[in-house]
């Protein structure tokens, strides 16, 4: 039988203020585990070694910014989704060595999208901002929605066109923003207002009624969510997301129902 973990973290670089170990520590504390969270701002340069070091102490964790690649290459084994999408955000030890991988930002964001819409989205044309790690998760879960396709603008059109390439059934790389602007559900996978008031897309542009999802999140919402929804569109950031990427992580890690409503209320205190 495969045993828990031993160590939990988060590794990033660099990791500012992350609300990762806030709701974790709070879902470990209602399933009553004895085990905290940890950040560990790791130096690229040593990110091999410290895999290295928490594979000997048995411990699991996320992953971020900018090591979800690099995780990837330093698992034995990935789920058909971290496959996918080609980036990791969750591991674990399995049986005795098992370095595998996952990516649970997929189930996070179709969580958040389906809080937003109160729907499975269905017959919908997807506008997508960005062409890094976070547009591949949001790829992987249009494929999973029934006769759901997307457009992808980016800064750099040859990422998003050899992004589009290996999603090549759903998405489309688009050199105009004004087809993003005229989707169904328009979503920001830039990093634009992570650090600023910055806007990924004019709020005028987008058609009206069209729900948005922002990816980033900031204290307050960012400044996008925020304009967009005084224009009367339905609109979430990145935190729906983010909690529920960690709450699926919990449940890889310990095979039980993490307390949702625990990590939530982690956050407003
Ligand atoms: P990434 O691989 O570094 O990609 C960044 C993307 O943003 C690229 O498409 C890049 O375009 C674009 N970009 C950056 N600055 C820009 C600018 N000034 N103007 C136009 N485009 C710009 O990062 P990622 O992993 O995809 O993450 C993207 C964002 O998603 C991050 O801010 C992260 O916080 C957020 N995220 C949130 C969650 C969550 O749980 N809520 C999970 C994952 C990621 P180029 O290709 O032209 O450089």
């Amino acid at each position: 039988m495969t045993r828990g973990p031993e160590r939990l973290v988060l590794l990033g670089h660099p990791l500012g203020h992350s609300l990762s170990p806030r709701f974790q520590n709070a879902a470990l504390a209602a399933a009553k585990i004895p085990l905290r969270y940890e950040a560990m701002d790791v130096d690229p340069a040593a990110f091999e070694d410290v895999v290295r070091a928490l594979r000997a102490q048995r411990a699991a964790g996320n992953v971020t910014i900018p090591f979800k690649e690099r995780m990837r290459d330093a698992c034995d084994a990935l789920t058909p989704l971290a496959r996918r999408v080609g980036a990791v955000n969750t591991f674990w030890i399995e049986d005795d060595d098992c370095l595998v991988g996952d990516n649970t930002d997929v189930g996070g964001f179709d969580a958040a999208v389906l809080g937003l819409l109160d729907e499975r989205p269905r017959d919908l044309v997807i506008g997508v901002l960005g062409a890094g790690g976070a547009a591949a998760a949001v790829l992987a879960a249009v494929e999973t929605w029934p006769g759901c396709s997307a457009h992808v603008f980016n800064r750099t059109p040859e990422r998003a066109r050899l992004l589009c390439e290996r999603f090549s059934s759903v998405a489309q790389p688009v050199d105009d923003v004004g087809v993003i602007a005229g989707a169904q559900l328009v979503v920001n996978a830039t990093s634009i207002g992570l650090h600023d008031d910055g806007y990924p897309l004019d709020p005028r542009l987008i058609a009206p009624g069209v729900p948005v999802v922002d990816l980033v999140y900031r204290p307050g919402e960012t400044a996008w969510v925020r304009a967009v929804r005084a224009r009367g569109h339905r609109a979430c950031d990145g935190l729906p997301m983010l909690v529920e990427q960690g709450a699926l992580a919990f449940e890889r890690w310990f095979g039980v129902a993490a307390d949702r409503r625990v990590m939530w209320e982690s956050l407003s205190t």
